[in-house]
């Protein structure tokens, strides 16, 4: 029987339901997504040599003849081993295998064999452990550069690399090419099948580098045309018509004058609410630029027009305090707004059901709780999520579904993206930026210190707090053992925040109110605490880092975060943006007690910029791309080969080519186009059918 793409792993040889199921584990059903498996890693096992020469530190290839029948020999109980000699024509040698009884037989005296490991011993003595042996008229894995692949438990590399051998034997040429002739051509990427075939069985290092150019160059393409598909279709979808109304009057409900950029950004919202079609916007600002206040508008203005505002945040702690700061001012103004998390239990969330599905609630603020299937809205007009990066794009159009038309969708986010990768990320929206903070506010003044400089630390703790103000502390970790490898023990082991709450409350500051708070607590008992903190009830918060989105407590004035070096910057910048909140001058100590000159000079670019724009492209150049540009992070589908920080230039060529295509065929209907649009959509499936 010969294989194609859609078969089902199971018809492959040595795969059974066990071996199956755990293939599914990497998601891999069929043939094609062992095509698609692309490795991790690769192992060169070109190098070849004889018996005589071979290097007894590296892995070599010999090409050996069996010279007598291999001997098989029990040790113990579970051990056995293989023992043959094995000859070429400057030497003989002896490999040993363990445990692997059946090389006994199938290890056949006269015939040739290539195998790869390490040779050792010298002279009369030379032997090989564990090589792997191949009949040399049938290799697959000696000569060659070998494909390593992420594995799972049950899952083998031999087994994958087996089961890709044969795919890519069988099936490479049938994949379709789903990439124009003219755009190849353009960009000088090589055909499928080529690209297939060599990213896991590479002729050599050339052909692996412009396989997986292509590659990478395709799954940014498919990326960057999922994105703006999912705005066209928005873009083309009628919009509900807002009717304006006069800023002033929402103006008049407010505590402060809005900055001149919270204005804009509020006239650049109204024109999309009142123009007909659906808005996309996402409001980009640092921490504390007053973003809450273009949602309270959005709200407002969809309450004025008779249409329901859902308003979505990362964690309960946010949802709550958006509730409390929004609902008395939109309440004066007439609108019913309601409150949805987990915490909502019982009577209380039924009420919250029926209301919102009667229209009786104008605003329903709340957790990803608003996403539940009892959640139903009478008239959804305006989906807004906080903290974008946190949500996904499947998230993000769940919501919207919950409206019968298409609901206009505002996206509020402080995670500073550097403007290379904001397209992509944010490709589907409109984007405003918030670039000014409300008056009266000094630059939090940074200062990085190391242990020497803890006492003093702990004095101007006393002072401000002696001054009216109030302090935050922050730890890494929970727990007391929860290090992670780094510096196990150390001299900077982590000031644990329950333990290191104890000391502060007993020892440091027995004159003053500690409080903690960390994420293991039930939301409850955060909530109180952080009531109280709020309220002023406590001069010193100890935290890990749940209070790092949006939290404000305007007379909190300091800001000190323990082993400051496990941290990003662009996660340090979030924290600092605790304070800084009100008229007060603040601070933020970063204590570290590193060594490292690099560790500390990172943490300095925190003392001498507040822009996070400058800061995240800091972070990035330092950090490199690891896991703050994880695709997952922003809630874009998961990559298998290209790294969206890694691959910026070819990011930059397929974004163009997308657009290029795009312009010519902005629906991707065009019948040459549907392989295209198949694998546009196969890369967001796991987001959700956001495509329809
Ligand atoms: P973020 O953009 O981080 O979400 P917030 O909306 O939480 O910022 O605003 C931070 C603080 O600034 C809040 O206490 C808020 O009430 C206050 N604020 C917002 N806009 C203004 C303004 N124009 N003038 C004075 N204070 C403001
Ligand atoms: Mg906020």
């Amino acid at each position: 029987m010969s294989l194609t793409l859609n078969m089902g792993v199971e018809v492959l040889p040595g795969v059974g339901p066990a071996r199956a199921k755990a293939l599914a584990r990497l998601g891999l059903e069929r043939v094609e997504d062992l095509l698609r498996y692309y490795p991790r890693d690769y192992e060169d096992r070109r190098k070849s040599a004889c018996i005589a020469s071979a290097p007894a530190d590296v892995p070599v290839c010999l090409t050996l003849m069996v010279a007598e029948p291999p001997r098989l020999s029990r040790i113990r109980k579970g051990l056995e081993l293989v023992k043959v000699r094995l000859v070429d024509d400057t030497g003989s040698l002896t490999a040993t295998f363990f445990n692997q009884g059946y090389l006994k037989d199938a290890l056949r005296t006269g015939e040739t064999y290539v195998c790869f490991g390490k040779v050792e011993g010298q002279g009369a003595r030379r032997q090989m452990t564990n090589p792997v042996c191949e009949r040399a008229d049938k290799v697959r894995f000696t000569g060659r550069i070998l494909p390593v692949y992420r594995l799972t438990h049950g899952v083998s590399n031999n087994l994958l690399a087996g089961l890709a051998f044969r795919c890519v034997e069988e099936c490479a040429a049938q994949v379709e090419e789903c990439l124009p002739q003219p755009l190849r051509q353009a960009h000088q990427l090589a055909e499928t099948e080529f690209a297939i075939r060599n990213v896991h069985f590479p002729a050599d290092e050339d052909a692996l580098a412009v396989a997986r150019r292509r590659l990478i160059f395709e799954e940014l393409f498919y990326l960057t045309c999922g994105m703006a598909l999912l705005r066209t279709r928005r873009d083309s979808a009628a919009g509900l018509v807002f009717r304006p109304f006069a800023e002033e009057d929402f103006l008049k409900l407010l505590p402060f004058a809005l900055t001149g950029a919270q204005r804009r950004v509020m006239g650049e919202m109204a024109a999309d609410l009142t123009s007909g079609t659906p808005m996309n916007r996402l409001v980009q600002g640092d921490v504390g630029s007053g973003k809450t206040m273009l949602a309270a508008w959005g709200a407002w203005l969809a309450g004025k027009n008779g249409y329901q505002c859902a308003l979505m945040a990362p964690t309960e702690l946010l949802a709550e305090q958006h509730y409390r700061s929004l609902a008395p001012l939109l309440e004066k103004a007439g609108l019913r707004v309601g409150l949805l998390t987990g915490a909502v239990k019982g009577k209380a969330r039924k009420t919250v059901y029926a209301a919102l599905e009667l229209g009786e609630l104008d605003l329903v603020i709340g957790t990803h709780a608003i996403l539940s299937e009892g959640v139903k809205f009478a008239r959804l007009g305006l989906v807004v999520t906080d903290e974008q990066h946190r949500f996904g794009v499947g998230q993000r159009s769940a919501l919207a579904a919950k409206a019968a038309g298409t609901p206009h969708v505002l996206v509020m986010s402080a995670t500073p993206i550097p403007r290379t990768l904001a397209l992509i990320i944010y490709g589907d929206l409109d984007v405003s930026v918030v670039d000014e903070l409300p008056p009266g506010r000094s630059p939090v003044e940074t200062y990085v210190v190391g242990e020497d400089k803890r006492q003093r630390m702990y004095n101007f703790v006393r002072k401000l707090v002696g001054e009216g103000r109030q302090a935050y502390i922050v730890c890494p970790a929970v727990e007391e053992g929860e290090e992670d490898g780094d510096n196990p023990g150390g001299a900077g082991a982590m000031k644990a925040a329950v333990t290191y709450a104890q000391t502060l409350r007993t020892q440091v500051f027995p004159e003053l109110r500690v409080g903690l708070v960390h994420g293991k607590m039930k939301s409850k008992e955060k909530d109180s605490v952080m009531s109280a903190f709020a309220a002023g009830q406590l001069d010193v918060l100890v935290s890990t880092t749940v209070i790092e989105v949006g939290v404000d407590v305007p007379n909190a004035a300091l800001m000190i975060v323990e082993d400051a070096d496990r941290f990003g910057l662009s996660q340090l910048h979030q924290l600092r943006g605790r304070v800084g909140r009100g008229k007060h001058q603040s601070y933020c100590v970063l204590v570290t007690s590193t060594r490292s000159q690099d560790s500390r000079e990172r943490l300095r670019v925190l003392s001498k910029t507040n822009d996070g724009f400058k800061i995240a492209e800091e972070d990035l150049r330092l950090r490199g791309p690891g896991d703050f540009f994880g695709s997952r992070q922003h809630g874009l589908p998961q990559l298998g080969i290209a790294d969206l920080a890694g691959d910026m230039r070819v990011l930059k060529q397929a974004q163009s080519a997308a657009g290029e295509l795009l312009r010519a065929d902005p629906g991707l209907t065009k019948p040459e186009h549907a392989g295209l649009l198949a694998r546009v959509k196969r890369l967001f499936a796991e987001q959700g059918d956001v495509f329809n």
